[in-house]
């Protein structure tokens, strides 16, 4: 049985933490100082007929938020989604510049399984110039 006006409240709870998480996770900038720019191209997979959803890349720039969890693209998912955030701080760590993966949704939805949609990632980070920092 499905409650349209509970979900609507719900999709207003979660933009709301979103903004939250968003602010929480600080500035680019902040958390990676030695980054200058993120891409990320990502391709999403579900389970289904044509399988593959959508291309999409994403720019993330040094004053954007330090937050890098995509959402599901299946609508009724419930906390689901594709969380990059470990994949970036390790590359940051490491000076990686490429990095290629995939992830797989676990999120609850209504009679589909977990592993009903994936995604396909590729992440090329930009560093700043390795300058020398007189204090
Ligand atoms: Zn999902």
């Amino acid at each position: 049985m499905e409650n349209r006006h509970h979900h609507r409240h719900n999709y207003a709870l979660k933009m709301e933490l979103k903004k939250q998480v968003n602010i929480a996770a600080g500035l680019v900038s902040e958390r990676f100082p030695s980054v200058s720019g993120i891409v990320i191209h990502m391709t999403y997979y579900r389970e289904a007929a044509t399988p593959v959803l959508m291309v999409r890349t994403i720019n993330i720039y040094p004053t954007s938020y330090a937050y890098f969890k995509m959402d599901c693209m299946i609508k009724s998912c419930d906390g689901g989604g594709f969380d990059l955030t470990s994949v970036v701080a390790n590359m940051v760590k490491t000076h990686a510049k490429v990095k290629k993966g995939s992830l797989v949704c676990n999120g609850n939805v209504d009679a589909l399984p977990s592993g009903h949609a994936s995604v396909d990632y590729e992440t090329v980070i930009q560093y700043k110039r390795a300058s020398k920092e007189t204090p």
